[in-house]
């Protein structure tokens, strides 16, 4: 099956962001606020195998998209099937359908660089890796590539603890006027 807009009782909803921007401590807060199920998708890659070769040039692994985008396509089915609303995450997002979310939010530290870098430090991630992410949030590449792949995209600073609940609210109040 597919899952579509058209076809959901209860909205999907897709965090993205830089590593260390904060999309999964924001979506299990999300999860929490309004009652949906959450797919962490990084840890799916890492759970079910989606990970390939690691590339060393790249300091990440390969992904093995088809089948990932097989395997969230059923989960997200499973989902629609019980009405239920589902909170994702992922470093990006231009792999996805776009019939898939119905409201993108992408997190950015741009006027933050130094929080994002102690974040990605307290990781352990290497100084070439801490860079290019920070770098990577400065240049807005997740915000735009959002921006070219879906048409509701909201951007949103989320430096503080004040910022996520802030965020998590507002995503709630836009849940709630679906209704
Ligand atoms: P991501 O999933 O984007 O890689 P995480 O949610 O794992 O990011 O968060 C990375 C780190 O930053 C964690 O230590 C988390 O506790 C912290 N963090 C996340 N969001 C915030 C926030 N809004 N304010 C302060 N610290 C945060
Ligand atoms: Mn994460």
């Amino acid at each position: 099956g597919k899952t579509t807009p058209e076809t959901r009782r209860a909205p999907f909803i897709l965090i993205t962001g830089v590593p260390g921007s904060g999309k999964t401590t924001l979506a299990d807060a999300l999860a929490a606020r309004i009652d949906a199920r959450r797919l962490d998708v990084g840890a799916l890659c890492a759970a079910e195998g989606f990970h390939g070769a690691y590339v060393e040039a790249m300091d990440t692994h390969e992904l093995r998209e088809d089948a990932l985008l097989d395997r969230m396509e059923e989960v997200l089915c499973e989902r629609e099937a019980h009405g239920e609303a589902c909170v994702v995450d992922y470093h990006s997002c231009e792999l996805f359908p776009e019939r898939w979310f119905d409201l993108v939010v992408a997190l950015t530290l741009v006027e933050h660089t130094s929080e994002l870098y102690e974040r990605l430090e307290a990781r352990g991630y290497g100084e070439k890796k801490i860079r290019e992410n920070v770098e990577c949030d400065i240049f807005q590449v997740v915000v735009e590539e959002a921006k070219d792949s879906y048409e509701t995209v909201w951007v949103r600073s989320n430096a503080t603890l004040d910022d996520m609940e802030n965020t998590v609210e507002e995503i709630a109040r836009w849940v709630e006027s679906r209704t």
